[in-house]
């Protein structure tokens, strides 16, 4: 691991410098909130953003994107359309970063998303510790996915006067390496960096609160208590299915594949959408059939698909705890009180036994 210490003074001459080299995309202010998308000018970056609206992880899974390109006369012809250019994320939380990790297995798994994977490839991930929670609705402190220690290049800790920067990877070396030599942007970090990081993870001690009453590793057992309890006829009263909670996630990754044919009838293209588990649609089938016809079955498949079937199949959950989804719910659902509700109902259960 090797470290270095950039002042803030320089963010906006190293920024210029990468600019012109790479694309970079990072969180910039939109009205009152902010954005992840990219960077044209050095000021547009804002490291003392507290959340995005869309997370970074959709920077590989756009919505809206051809797949294949075909010609009706000759299938031989079939491109596959992908987008490759270099690029950096500068300054992903370490939520957002977890979230990366858990869609590189998603997509990595057989049959691999060459999309996905190909944008993703040879991307440098800086990432951005959190010294405070970047709103009150998130759940980073009880998921412990305020921290990352994996899934990035380069990790970025704020100091008063500038960031300690920890260089993990080789493509990290190869960024530091690159923008040091000619403009000696990093200067060697000396300090004991074990202490530096006790001190920093106090602050965070003092700053993150639990949102939950009981510990998330009881969270799974809970919620298969609630399945056929009033807790979901409640939600489904108050959703809307607008599907917001689904568009904001960044581990959701369900999606809608169509076909666009030429006006010429020669040829056209294979697209994919992001879907959404709320539309009312998503689970019709070709007969009519709807699996999840009530707001109330949607709203318990979200929770479920990631509280309960990913931790069950893959190991790991499906949600980081960003608390976009609780932010952007405009009927003010919360996965905070559903998961409290989920805890108190199956003590309640347990005190009737
Ligand atoms: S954002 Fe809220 S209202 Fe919209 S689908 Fe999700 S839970 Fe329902
Ligand atoms: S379910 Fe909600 S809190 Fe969890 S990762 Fe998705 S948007 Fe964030």
């Amino acid at each position: 691991m090797e470290l270095y210490f950039l002042p803030k003074s320089k963010i906006n001459l190293l920024m210029e410098e990468i600019l012109g080299e790479f694309t970079v995309f990072g969180p910039k202010q939109k009205d009152i909130q902010f954005v992840f998308e990219e960077i044209s000018h050095p000021e547009e970056l804002r490291l003392d953003y507290n959340t995005s609206i869309l997370p970074p992880v959709k920077t590989f899974f756009p919505n809206n994107e051809k797949l294949i390109a075909f010609n009706l006369n000759n299938i031989d012809k079939t491109e596959i359309v992908t987008n490759e250019n270099r690029k950096i994320l500068f300054g992903v939380h370490p939520c957002d970063i977890n979230a990366i990790k858990m869609m590189d297995e998603i997509f990595a798994k057989p049959p691999q998303d060459e999309h996905y994977l190909a944008r993703r490839k040879e991307t440098i991930i800086i990432g951005l510790n959190c010294k405070k929670p970047c709103g009150e609705k998130t759940l980073c402190y009880d998921k412990g996915t305020y921290k990352a220690d994996s899934g990035f290049d380069l990790m970025f800790w704020e100091t008063h006067d500038g960031y300690v920067v920890q260089v993990v990877s080789n493509l990290g070396k190869y960024f530091t390496a690159k923008f040091s030599y000619f403009f000696n942007f990093f200067t060697e970090f000396t300090e004991n960096f074990y202490d530096f990081v006790d001190n920093f993870q106090s602050e965070q001690e003092q700053n993150f609160t639990k949102k939950l009453t009981h510990n998330i590793f009881e969270l799974p057992e809970a919620l298969r208590e609630t399945y056929d309890s009033e807790l979901w006829h409640e939600i489904g009263a108050k959703c809307l299915s607008c599907g917001s909670c689904n568009i904001v996630c960044p581990t959701c990754y369900c999606f809608d594949v169509h076909d666009v044919v030429d006006l010429d009838l020669e040829g056209g293209h294979r697209c994919r959408n992001w879907d959404s588990c709320q539309n009312i649609g998503f689970a019709c089938v070709g007969s009519g059939e709807n699996f999840r016809e009530k707001s109330s079955q949607r709203n318990r498949h979200r929770v479920f698909k990631k509280e309960v079937y990913l931790p069950q199949n893959q190991g790991f959950s499906g949600c980081v705890g960003c608390g976009r989804c609780n932010n952007v719910c405009i009927a003010g659902i919360s996965l905070i009180e559903i998961y409290n509700r989920a805890f108190e109902l199956q003590k309640n259960q347990e005190e009737q036994k």
